[in-house]
Order: C-alpha cells, then sequence, then structure tokens
C-alpha cells in the first residue's frame, strides 16, 4: 500500500519497492564496476541484470512473502548550513546486499531514480538522463583516480517515463553501490528526534558493520599513530596529534574512537578532492559520507583553470560549496555529527552503563561529559586539519614528480606554482600531465624554460594578467628553474631521469578527467543525437585516465576531450534540478 511521502517515526529505512520500467534499454555499463562486484563480463547481457537494474526485479517473492524486500535510508540534513529536517532517499531504493567473493568486501546495490519513497517530499522519485549520465561517469571516474567514492554499474533510459523538469525530459536509472550509504545525515535525523536510543543503536551498527569492528579503530592517545592497523586503507595515518593534554585514557571511549576514524577517512577524501581539482558542490550534510565517500553527484564538476573561489552550482551564491571551501565545509559537517555523538563521546568510561542510556545524563554529570566531548571533538578537528594537510601534501608531492620530502617545498614550490596557475588562468589538471613530460635539459636556460612555458598556455594565449604573453612566459620560468632544481634531487638531470620521473608522473597526473564539456556533448549526444556508443568511449577513458591512448576507436575524439577546454565553455555551472 502506497501511503505517499511522510514525516517517518522510530525507523531508519521504510521498505519500498521501484516502480516498473517501461521498454528500459541499458546504455552503460562499467566493466571496472562489474568486476569490482563479484560479476563477470558478460553478466550485463542476462535477463536477470536486465530486469533488475531497471527496477523490474527485486529479490522479493509475494507468494511465499520470503526474500528481500526493498528499502529506502531516512535521513535528515543541514542543507546550505540550515537544519533541512527530514529527507531521505526520494528516489533512491536499495536492493539488496552483495558480497564479492574473492575481496569479501560487501556492498549495498540501490537503483537512483528508480520512483516515490516515503521521503520524495513534493518531488516525483525519478531522475533524468542527463544527470544520470553525469552520475554514473563521474563515480567511475573517481575511483578510478583512486579517489574513494560511491560507484555506479550501469546506466538504463527509461524512454517512457517522461520527468518534467525546465522541460520534459527522458528518465533514466543508475544501478549504483557502496560499501554504506549511511550519511552524517543519518545521524542528524536521530539528533532531532532526540533518539538517543538509537544514535547509540547507529554508532554501534557504524563501527561494527560498516568499519571492521571496534578493535579496528584506534586510540586517540594510546597507540602510536604509524603502528595502528590500517594503516593500508589510511596513508595519511603517521601524523602525530597536535595536543595530548585535555583528555586521560580511561576518559577516551570506542565511540570518540568511531568519530576519529570518521574524520580521518573524511579528511583523507577531501585531500584527494583538493589535489585533483574535484568539487562535489553540494556539500550538505546529508551529502557526506560516513566512510568518506564521495557521495551524491549533482553539480558537481572538475575545475578547469585553477580558480580556487570556483563552485559548480549555480544556486551557491555565497560560495559555500567553492572548491577552496570544501576542507572547511566537511569539518563544519563533522562537527555536526560531533554534536550528535557527543553525549556518547563526552560519557567517557560510563558510556557502558545500560544504565546511563536509559536514565540518560544526570545533572551532576552533565557539565563533566560536555567538557570532555568538547575536548575530544576539538582534537579530532587538530586531527581532521592534520591528516589532510598530510594526505593533500603528499598527493601534491607526487603530481609535481618528487619523491623526497622536503618541508619547504609546499611554501616554496606547490603555493608558487598554485598562485602563477591562478593568475595566469591556466588548466589545472593539463599543468601537471604537461609537466610530466617536460625533460630537464629544456630548463636548463631561460630561453628554454621559457619556450616550455608555452606549453601550460591555452590554444588563444594567455589569458590571465592582461594577456601579457611575455610576462606570463617569465613568471613560469621562474618557477620552471625552482622545479628543476628541486627535481634533480630525485631524479638526476639526464634522460634516464627524464624517462622514470615521466612515468612515474603520469601514473599520478590523469589526461582525462570528465569535465563538465564533455559530459554536456555525451548529453547532447545521446539525448539528441541518439548515439550510443559514445557512453562506453568516454567510460573507457574515465576508466584509464592515466593512459596516453584508448581503444575507442576514434584517436581525434580522444586528443579532443584531453585537450584545451574550449572558451566558451570553462568552469561551467550546473543548476541542482536534476
Ligand atoms: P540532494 O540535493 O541531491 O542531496 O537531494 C536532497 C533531497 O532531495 C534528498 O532527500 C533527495 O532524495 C531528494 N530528491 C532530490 N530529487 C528528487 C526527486 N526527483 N524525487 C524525489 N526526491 C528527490
Ligand atoms: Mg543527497
Ligand atoms: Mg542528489
Amino acid at each position: 500500500q502506497d501511503l505517499g511521502p511522510r514525516m517517518v517515526k522510530g525507523a531508519l529505512y521504510t521498505y519500498v519497492r521501484p516502480e516498473e520500467t517501461v521498454d528500459p534499454e541499458i546504455l552503460g555499463i562499467s566493466p571496472a564496476a562489474m568486476r569490482d562486484i563479484g560479476l563477470q563480463a558478460g553478466e550485463e547481457t542476462t535477463p536477470d541484470f536486465k530486469a533488475l537494474v531497471a527496477g523490474n526485479k527485486t529479490y522479493w517473492d509475494p507468494s511465499t512473502k520470503k526474500g528481500i524486500y526493498p528499502w529506502a535510508q531516512c535521513y535528515g540534513g543541514y542543507q546550505f548550513g540550515s537544519w533541512a529536517g527530514q529527507l531521505g532517499d526520494g528516489r533512491a531504493i536499495s536492493l539488496f546486499e552483495s558480497t564479492n567473493p574473492s575481496t569479501q568486501t560487501r556492498y549495498e546495490i540501490q537503483l537512483k531514480g528508480a520512483g516515490k519513497t516515503p521521503y520524495s517530499r513534493f518531488a516525483d522519485g525519478k531522475a533524468v538522463l542527463r544527470s544520470s549520465i553525469r552520475e554514473f561517469i563521474v563515480s567511475e571516474a573517481l575511483n578510478a583516480l583512486h579517489i574513494p567514492s560511491t560507484r555506479a554499474l550501469s546506466l538504463t533510459l527509461a524512454p517512457k517515463a517522461k520527468v518534467r523538469r525546465e522541460r520534459m525530459e527522458p528518465g533514466a536509472i543508475v544501478a549504483r553501490f557502496a560499501q554504506s550509504w549511511l550519511r552524517i545525515g543519518t545521524f542528524d535525523i536521530l539528533r532531532a528526534r532526540g533518539d538517543r536510543k538509537n544514535v547509540r543503536k547507529l554508532a554501534t551498527y557504524v563501527a561494527e558493520n560498516v568499519y571492521s569492528g571496534w578493535t579496528s579503530l584506534p586510540s586517540i592517545l594510546l597507540e602510536p599513530a604509524s603502528a595502528t592497523s590500517s594503516s593500508t586503507v589510511n596513508p595519511a595515518r603517521d601524523v602525530p596529534p597536535e595536543k595530548t593534554e585535555g583528555v586521560s585514557p580511561g576518559e577516551e571511549n570506542r565511540f570518540a574512537r568511531l568519530y576519529r576514524e570518521i574524520a580521518r577517512r573524511n579528511a583523507i577524501t577531501v585531500a584527494y578532492w583538493q589535489a585533483y581539482a574535484f568539487t562535489n558542490g553540494v556539500l550538505n550534510t546529508d551529502n557526506t559520507s560516513l566512510l568518506g565517500l564521495s557521495l551524491d553527484f549533482g553539480p558537481f564538476a572538475f575545475l578547469d583553470n585553477f580558480d580556487p573561489s570556483y563552485t559548480p552550482n549555480h544556486d551557491d551564491h555565497m560560495l559555500r560549496y567553492s572548491y577552496r571551501s570544501q576542507p572547511s565545509i566537511i569539518w563544519w559537517n563533522l562537527l555536526r555529527l560531533g554534536e550528535s555523538l557527543g553525549e556518547l563521546i563526552g560519557a567517557g568510561s560510563r558510556v557502558d552503563e545500560d544504565q546511563f542510556v536509559n536514565e540518560g545524563v544526570t545533572k551532576a554529570f552533565a557539565p563533566e561529559l560536555i567538557q570532555r566531548a568538547e575536548t575530544i571533538i576539538e582534537r579530532v578537528g587538530d586531527e581532521y586539519k592534520a591528516v589532510f594537510l598530510a594526505e593533500y601534501t603528499r598527493l601534491m608531492r607526487q603530481r609535481f614528480g618528487l619523491t623526497s620530502e622536503n618541508a619547504k617545498d609546499f611554501d616554496e614550490l606547490f603555493s608558487e606554482a598554485l598562485d602563477t596557475m591562478e593568475a595566469l588562468e591556466l588548466d589545472f589538471n593539463h599543468f601537471f600531465r604537461r609537466l610530466s613530460s617536460v625533460k630537464m635539459k629544456d630548463l636548463e636556460n631561460e630561453e628554454g624554460r621559457k619556450w616550455v612555458a608555452g606549453r601550460f598556455f591555452h590554444a588563444e594565449g594567455v589569458t590571465g594578467l592582461g594577456n601579457n604573453e611575455e610576462g606570463a612566459r617569465e613568471r613560469i620560468a621562474k618557477w620552471l628553474e625552482r622545479w628543476r632544481i628541486r627535481v634533480q634531487d630525485d631524479w638526476g638531470n639526464d634522460d634516464e631521469g627524464d624517462r622514470k620521473r615521466e612515468v612515474e608522473m603520469k601514473k599520478v597526473n590523469p589526461k582525462f578527467v570528465p569535465r563538465s564539456w564533455v559530459l554536456d556533448e555525451l548529453i547532447q549526444r545521446v539525448e539528441h543525437g541518439g548515439e550510443r556508443d559514445v557512453i562506453g568511449q568516454v567510460m573507457e577513458m574515465a576508466l584509464n585516465p592515466f593512459e596516453d591512448t584508448w581503444e575507442t576507436g576514434d584517436r581525434k575524439q580522444e586528443e579532443r576531450w584531453c585537450g584545451d577546454v574550449p572558451r566558451g565553455n570553462r568552469q561551467m555551472m550546473c543548476s541542482c534540478s536534476s
């Protein structure tokens, strides 16, 4: 029975079935996602697969009343800084969980655009083709860039579903998966309801089922930070906490450790976003993953020209979700999580007493609890900053082709490069790819450096700093000289060093990122031109972003998509209607 959109009480999900899709057409699949979820190539052609990803089959058998009934999650959120109340999966429906037998990784598979749920509010539960194409490609592109992200398995056209936005548009469904779709907003809604018992239950679930159990969450205080078990997951773990006073070992309980781990994961993901100039565009708390996954792809974009104040979101007038704000916005969101978990974090050793949850916080205990929670949250904040900086620095060092660590690099090399890119309106990701193949001997004299500098310009020449080409060449040349000296420490100055460095740099500096203009062209050609092959071509490039060439069958097109961004198409913006 369909009760329609409503306020849900006392629960974090609702059983709900996808709507039937008439004449579905699978437009694309991600071979990488197929592999990662544990499917064989070719399985996408089976009737079962086709029916599942279109919402036309579930594992629930109504006659026996057995199997898995699909569900939609409930969550709340702070949108643009204000409490927005109940949100939830308004058009995403989870079908089942599945464990890849070879990696033992468990995923929750869901369909986006599969129809109305109790959380659809005033909207239709549908997704349009253009936004589905964008989510399909970018999820997989981020993963291929090693940026933690939710994944996309398939893109299905729902040709009969005409969806009204600014105009009537074709509908589509993305089958997507993640180890967890839980987000900060999932805690927000419980806190808003005053549901202390379920805050505790959810936190316990997250630790035990989303993370690998409480014992995998290292102490803030006791263990040497580098000697922890999850160091392979978190490369930046060996950052020493800045403060050691304030909390004593017995007071730091397992909920504090969970909070810390969530903050660390998010710090690492934001570091990747900044290092690859990815902007999410809508970093509300309901779009901030408890696993630190890039989540919810609406008006996202990769930066073209390096412009830190760029936001891809047409409605983001305050630039709240601009590129430069992302690290502090994620911390703002994590503070909301700290508030949800505050009572548990601050309870110290008393957290294990059921009595504590059942009877609530006594007046005598409250001030002590608040103070302890505040201290721990502040410490986690310091660590968030430290992890972010360490990871961002590590990634940038790689992108600049350096192997050794030098504390001065950040100020003397990285910042100056970024300032130069900004002032001269250079393309961020092209800069690094082109730098990868620069030869040391071409940088030996000023003339050579100025010649190399021209490689970083747009086709129409220099657009920043009053179109002063000579000034631009001089500025880049000056930076290249610094870079040359620094690179020689690590690679020497011969051809052999150049070759080896180029190989290493190209492993971290993508030739292809799905920029807004490429996605726009893709959408046009699929939606209005009726083309199909082009989806697989873009996906092939997105899945192998560090290659020089691909097997798409169209070299000219590959080069065009990897080349200069057409002038009128730089820094495009997107509206939220999707
Ligand atoms: P977002 O801005 O993408 O994070 O979405 C905010 C909320 O609006 C979420 O709860 C979405 O599920 C919901 N929502 C967005 N678009 C639709 C739609 N077409 N139908 C139903 N719910 C939607
Ligand atoms: Mg969302
Ligand atoms: Mg969205």
